[in-house]
This record gives C-alpha cells, structure tokens and sequence, in this order.
C-alpha cells in the first residue's frame, strides 16, 4: 500500500507541518482514492533548505556518478511500471495499455536518457583564451501538472539531477500518486539526502512558496497559461531563471493532396489522446472548403471509434477526464462554441450513454468554426475537434488561420508532397511541428513559441535549462 501522508524532505519521510489533507479522487470512480498532505510555506522553507544544504556536494559529485545515480531511479520506476501506469490511470483516467505505454515508460526513458547523458556531456570547452563552463544552476523548484504526471516530472528532475542542480518537486494536487512512488524509489536508491525532495499542497501556496523563495535559483514549470504567467511575474521581481511548459492550441494543416482518410483519422487521434488532456494536442483541424463534407465525415467516423469507458476496461479507447472541474470545463465550451456558431457534428455536452459516475465527456466534433470563436482560440484540454476551413488552393490562407493564436505550441501538416509540407512547417509559429503523423521524438526538444512559454524540456535541450555558463579567463603566457 502506497504511503501519502508525508512529505519527503532531506532524505526522510517527515510529517508535514501543514495541517489537513488534500483528497485524490478517482477519476471514473468519483471516490477518494488517497489522501495527500496540504504542504504549506514551512514544509516549503524546509525543503528548499535541505536542498541548498546538498547542493554544492552534488554538484561537485563527478557526471557519470550523477548519470549512474538516474539510471538506478531508471531501474527502480521500470520494477515498479505496472503500479505507476495503474495510479495515474486511477487518477487521470487514461486506459491502462496506454497508461503503461505512455505515463509508466515515457519516464522510464526519460531517466535512461539524461543518465547516459550525465557521462557523454561536455560540461566544459576551451574558447580562445577562456575555459567555458557549463555548471548547475543552483536549486531547481519543479512545479508540474496533472495530465502526465510522471513524465513531466521526469523530463524536469532527471535533466536537473544530471546538471547538478538539487530539487524540489510540486507535484498536481489532483494526480500526485505517481510522485510518492518514485520518492519511495529515489528512498531505495540511496540519492544523497536533500538531493531531491518532495512537497505536496496548492498551486497558490507551496507553489508560490517556492518561486518566491531566495534559496531558489531556478524555476521550471509545467501547467497553465495563467499559473504561467503569475510564476514568471514573481520569478521576474528576483531575476529568477524560469522555464514555463504552457497551453496549446495546436493546428493540423490538411492539404488538398493528402490522403484525407489517414489524415483526419490521425488528428483525430492527436487530438483526443487522453481525452485532449495533452498540451500538444492537435485540436484544430483545417481543411479546404470544398473538402469540408468529406472531412467531417471522416472525423466523426473517427471520433465514433473512440470507445468511452473504464480506464481499466478491456476495450475504452477514451476515459474519463481527470476532474469535475476539468469535465465542466470542457462541457462548457462545447455550448460555448455552438452558441458562437459552431456544427456540432458529434458528441455533445451531455454525459456519455451507458456511464452514470466519471468525468466522461463525449469524443465530440464541432465544424465549421468560426475562427475567432472561443472553442478556435482557446485551450479546452478535453475530446472536442474544431473543424475550420480555408479557401481552396490558398495555403497562405491554412498558415494565417494556423498562426493565428496566442499558442505556438504545437501543429501538423499532411500532404502526399513532402517538400510542400516542409515549406509549410517551417512557417508554423510553433516548437514541434509533425509532418503526416511523424512520430513524438524523446530526445527532440519540446516547448512552444508564445504563450505556449520559455524554453525548451527533453534531450540535450532539457539539459541546458539547468545549467549557467562560467567563462573563466585564461592568461596562456
Ligand atoms: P495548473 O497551472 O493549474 O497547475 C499546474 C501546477 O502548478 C500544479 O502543480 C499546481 O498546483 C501549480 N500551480 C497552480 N497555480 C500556481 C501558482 N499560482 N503558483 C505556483 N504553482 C501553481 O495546470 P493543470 O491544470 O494542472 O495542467 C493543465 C495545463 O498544463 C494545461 O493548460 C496544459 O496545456 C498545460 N500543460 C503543458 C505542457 C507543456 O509541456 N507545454 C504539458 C502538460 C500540460
């Protein structure tokens, strides 16, 4: 039985001294499903302590100890996949194959990854007269959310951990299982006490706590636009190093050349990933008007093929969503978006037929949307497609309706002609763009243009966000 009652602070399980506890809710459940402690201000003063108090040492600690030390967290997540992949899908209701897949592996390779990378980084490089070293920022506040709770916590620590930096962790208050497991792991593993720490609570309080704190050097966040934004505005006022992982509004570009029944069922499919709980999520789709009948066809096709259900039922292709909050929101914008002139194509507001308890909503598509509608310019983080279209023939037209949103986050192009895709890839305003359902890369970076946020998370990229310089003169005579 998973423990969740403390908090894990300079290598022990310490009883917090925030009263009162937050509850964990099942999302098809609606039941409490774990308790976790409601951190506050102290507990967050005494882990930014215990982590400057480790923080020279493990910066000082050789790369491949580092690199070997993630690779035991690596093996320590990989013995205990199946309990991971089946909390978050408790907590966030994605179904348990691609829970496994996705929320227990993608950690997992994240920590295999930075540990082989701990040992092959050049942390230091001759420039003329100067040796240019690249040395921990100091101590890292990592503050995370809900949709894949794991991963976005992995592809933080594991870079901070490999850079030399030391961590405090705020995991999502409302999907927090999965970062009790790895401190229990980091526990076994032996990290040097203080190396990393874990507090749990609310955004506003820890959160805030930590951002504000002047032992803290570096901030890297992943959420909302608006927790973003206040974050980088308290960061700001101490000159703080933030990294912001933000909302998305992503467009997929469908020419009129593309193979229309692989495209659309592919955006279909990027769009409703975890129930449209993903940043990245494709959730625009543009097509030329005279191909509009045909591709809300075959997105309502595709959206039906969507089974909802138990995340832990053999069959569901699409769980509930994480919260009765997330669930209204999202039902909100549906009758948002047809009052602003929106089809409903399929799906709809109400609770899905056959399930009486779960934050369901219905794989729903909504066409000819009007772009300047809220459901076009909005993030909704649920299954909801919005189909727009543009003037046959006039790809200037698809990249001005793709660019316009305050997001760069994410986009697709499909086009049977590659070189034509390409030429609209690198005019999307965005940090990933995918050409006919290219592959999500591990070591690529991720991040997004605009209000999509600061910088960049994975591979060399991610590494870099924990890192300063330090140019050291040499006088060579
Ligand atoms: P959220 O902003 O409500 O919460 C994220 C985390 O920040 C939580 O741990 C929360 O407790 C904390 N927090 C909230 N307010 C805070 C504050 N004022 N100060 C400090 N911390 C605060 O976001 P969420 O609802 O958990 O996650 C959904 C959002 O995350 C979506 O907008 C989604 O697009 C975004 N997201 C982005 C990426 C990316 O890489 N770009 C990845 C996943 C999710």
């Amino acid at each position: 039985m998973l423990q969740t009652d403390k908090l894990y602070i300079g290598g022990r399980w310490v009883t917090p001294q925030g009263e009162g506890t937050i509850d964990v809710l099942g999302a098809a459940s609606e039941e409490v499903i774990a308790r976790i402690p409601q951190g506050n201000e102290a507990d967050a003063d005494a882990a930014v302590r215990a982590a400057r108090a480790a923080f020279e040492p493990w910066a000082a600690t050789p790369p491949s100890e580092r690199g070997a030390a993630l690779e035991r967290i690596r093996d320590g997540l990989a013995a205990r996949a199946d309990e991971i992949a089946r909390a978050i899908s408790a907590e966030v209701g994605m179904p348990l194959k691609l829970s496994t897949r996705i929320q227990a592996g993608l950690p997992i390779t994240h920590f295999g990854i930075y540990g082989q990378m701990a040992r092959e980084f050049v942390f230091e490089q001759r420039v003329g007269n100067s040796l240019v070293i690249r040395e921990a920022a100091g101590v890292a506040a990592c503050i995370t959310p809900w949709n894949y709770p794991l991963n976005q916590v992995a592809t933080k620590l594991a870079p901070a951990l490999a850079a030399g930096c030391t961590v405090v962790l705020k995991p999502s208050e409302i999907a927090p299982l999965s970062a009790f497991i790895l401190a229990e792991v980091i526990d076994e593993i032996g990290l040097p006490p203080g190396v990393f720490n874990l507090v749990t609570g609310y955004g506003p309080v820890v959160g805030e706590a930590l951002v504000r704190h002047p032992e803290v050097d570096t901030i890297s966040f992943t959420g909302s636009t608006r927790a973003g934004k206040q974050i980088a505005a308290l960061a700001g006022q101490a000159v703080k190093r933030v990294a912001l992982e933000l909302g998305g509004k992503s467009a997929a570009i469908v020419l009129d050349d593309a193979d229309f029944a692989r495209a659309i069922r592919g955006v279909v499919t990027a769009c409703y990933l975890n129930s449209g709980q993903t940043c990245s999520a494709h959730t625009r789709l543009l097509v030329p008007e005279s191909r509009y009948a045909e591709a809300a066809r075959l997105a309502v096709e595709a959206a039906q093929s969507f089974t909802v259900g138990d995340p832990f039922a053999e069959g569901s292709k699409l769980g509930p969503l994480a919260s009765a909050a997330q669930r209204d929101r999202v039902r909100d914008y549906i009758v948002r978006g047809v009052a602003e002139g929106a089809e409903l194509l399929c799906g709809g507001p109400a609770m899905p037929a056959g399930l009486s308890r779960g934050y369901y909503v219905q794989p729903t598509v909504l066409g000819r949307v009007p772009p300047q509608s809220c459901v076009a310019q909005e993030e909704i983080f649920g299954p909801v497609l919005a189909i727009l279209t543009y003037p046959d023939g006039d790809e200037e037209a698809a990249v001005a309706i793709a660019n316009d949103s305050i997001y760069g986050l994410s986009g697709a192009v499909w086009s049977t002609d590659e070189g034509r895709a390409m030429r609209l890839a690198r005019r999307l305003r965005t940090g990933q763009v995918d050409i006919n359902g290219g592959s999500f890369n591990v070591r690529a970076p991720f991040g997004g243009f605009r209000q999509s946020g600061i910088g960049r998370e994975m591979g060399e990229y991610g590494l870099e966000e924990f890192l300063e310089y330090k140019s050291v003169q040499l006088r060579g005579d």
